[in-house]
């Protein structure tokens, strides 16, 4: 009966945008189904706005309907109407709105709150299970529920974690996991896609399919990195650890490009015990770092030598690391540390130091989201560029991009530059992801924010001087054939997509979409098989 609800209105939704478009009001009935099955649609006007808007704040597109879910049958239910519908109806997945341009988004369809809503408030959460097959713990985890409370759940229940991590936690895990989900950790567990052993799929034609390295390869793999295209991940089993207490976190700073890159390069190729749990690093301006030293990282009782930074400008570069301990450790972390890194070649007198609970080093990024928040910075554009660029071309890059595009006044990037490499041997080639042909990569991610208003007052930090500079910098990589790919990709034709891909995969990505998501419903805001404004294939029966 639910369903038949479901599809009734789907079908009124669908007819409405066939013969008035896309500018009528929903209709009367619309609003008075009210609760559909255990999920509640929705066309509340602050619903269908939240539902058009991204963390990018660059693209802007309304939903017809905003779906609450409680589980994946709801779910299923509501794609197999959209997929039975005359008109295609799109359906989008949203995790918690952090994409760049418009993503999440689902124009004139339908938006699947994952996220948000009673039914991520009510849903009961499995406990983690120890597997002797996989030697190690898991736990099964809703597709919207965000890692931050993965993380909170798996602590309060035997002090577990998940392995591998985004720097920010309030993302959800069928988002992450759509993309590839990287952090300081991928060097040595993998990024989060590799840290998955099961999952639930909504496919395109409304089917519910369980899916593993085993079982339904094709899908859990084409998920895994697959921008949306496949299916909508409602369920995932996520591979846990047991969490370490504290965290030693150190940072040391370089004015040598290749001397950085080569230390980092260093760390992530350790093997065994004897390494860093995290690696990642970052481009600062030295005159930005002279004035902001002490407020930015380090307490006061943590002295710094500048003497040495005091004749220099323009680019430094800031190694990130950590060790974790716990009291089993911690008469041996000190001397761990300091092996480490008395191997490294970083300017003498810049090491600093900090030490933390782990929990407080996972969510590090949440305080500096309050800190914005605060001051009306949180919810400016943000037109950022994230690139995977090979380990051999990074020097071209750093040379082209860092100093030439930049000119070497980071400030003119609008936020934090990261820059630390990743081993490719850690991703599995047969998940959706694309990387550069390289063993060892780099990620380079220009966290951009745009300063509202700044046309005038600071031409450099409007939006369109950073969107201008982000053209510049792929144009750079094009043109000196750099063999960049985009993460978290954003490209408007489909050419561009193939070209991403690379001919084999993307042969074989439409292949599965053709399979999984045959009238192309799925994620459309990605812009991949759909624009925005095109109607679906006709259905096969
Ligand atoms: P959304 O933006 O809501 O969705 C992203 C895409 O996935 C959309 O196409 C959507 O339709 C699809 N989708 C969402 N849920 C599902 C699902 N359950 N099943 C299938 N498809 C789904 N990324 C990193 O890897 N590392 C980082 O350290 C990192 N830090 C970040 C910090 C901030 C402040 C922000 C804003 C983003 C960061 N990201 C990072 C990027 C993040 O991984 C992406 O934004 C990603 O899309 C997850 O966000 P979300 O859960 O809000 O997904």
């Amino acid at each position: 009966m639910a369903r038949c609800l479901v599809f009734m209105l789907l079908f009124l939704i669908s007819s409405l945008i066939s013969t008035v478009g896309l500018l009528v009001e929903p209709p009367a009935e619309l609003l008075q189904l009210g609760d559909v099955g255990e999920g509640r649609l929705s066309v509340d006007r602050s619903d269908v706005l939240e539902a058009s808007r991204d963390f990018g704040g660059l693209a802007r597109a309304e939903p017809m309907a905003v779906f609450h879910p409680r589980g994946a049958g709801d779910v299923a239910g509501l794609v197999r109407a959209a997929y039975g519908s005359a008109r295609g109806l799109r359906v989008s997945a949203r995790g918690h709105g952090h994409s760049i341009s418009g993503q999440a988004q689902a124009p004139g369809g339908v938006v699947v709150d994952m996220s948000h809503g009673p039914g991520a408030e009510a849903r009961a959460r499995a406990l983690p299970v120890y597997s002797p097959a996989l030697g190690g713990h898991y736990v099964d985890v809703w597709g919207g529920e965000l890692w931050v409370d993965v993380l909170n759940w798996t602590l309060a229940h035997g002090w577990l974690a998940p392995r591998s991590w985004t720097d920010y936690l309030y993302l959800s895990v069928g988002g992450t996991l759509s993309n590839a989900g990287i952090s300081g950790q991928a060097f040595h567990h993998g990024p989060q896609i590799s840290n998955v052993y099961e999952l639930d799929v909504v496919t395109g034609k409304g089917e519910v399919v369980t899916c593993s390295k085993t079982q339904h390869p094709d899908l859990f793999f084409g998920a895994l990195g697959g921008l949306g295209q496949l299916g909508i991940i409602t369920r995932a089993r996520i591979a846990l650890e047991r969490a370490p207490q504290r965290v030693r976190w150190i940072r040391a700073l370089y004015f040598n490009f290749t001397e950085f890159t080569a230390d980092q390069e260093r760390l992530i190729s350790l093997r065994g015990g004897r390494r860093f749990d995290y690696v990642e690093g970052f481009v600062v301006a030295a005159e930005g770092l002279i004035n902001n030293w002490r407020s930015s990282f380090f307490s006061p009782q943590n002295p710094v030598k500048l003497s040495s930074l005091k004749h220099h400008s323009g680019v430094l570069y800031c190694l990130e690391v950590t060790k974790n301990y716990d009291d089993s450790t911690a008469g041996s972390v000190d001397q761990e540390v300091d092996a480490l890194l008395g191997e490294l070649n970083f300017l003498p007198g810049t090491v600093f130091t900090t030490d933390l609970p782990y929990v407080d080093f996972l969510d590090r990024v949440h305080k500096a989201e309050l800190k914005l928040r605060a001051k009306g910075m949180w919810e400016v554009p943000h037109p950022w560029l994230n690139l995977f660029v090979p380990a051999s071309r990074i020097a071209d890059f750093d040379h082209g991009v860092f100093r030439g595009v930049l000119g070497g006044r980071t400030a003119g990037a609008g936020g934090p530059i990261l820059i630390y490499p990743m081993n490719k041997h850690k991703w599995d080639p047969r998940s959706s992801v694309v990387t550069p042909d390289e063993e060892m990569f780099y990620l380079v991610a220009f966290l951009r924010s745009a300063l509202p208003g700044a046309g005038a007052a600071d031409p450099a930090r409007s939006l369109e001087a950073l969107a201008a500079q982000n053209r510049r910098i792929l144009d750079f990589c094009a043109r000196e054939g750099i063999g960049a790919k985009q993460y978290l990709p954003n490209h408007k034709a489909q050419h561009e997509w193939a070209e991403h891909f690379g001919a084999q995969r993307w042969e074989r990505f439409a292949r599965l979409k053709a399979e999984f998501d045959p009238r192309a419903i799925l994620a459309t805001g990605q812009g991949i098989f759909r624009p925005a404004d095109s109607p679906a294939p006709e259905a096969d029966s």
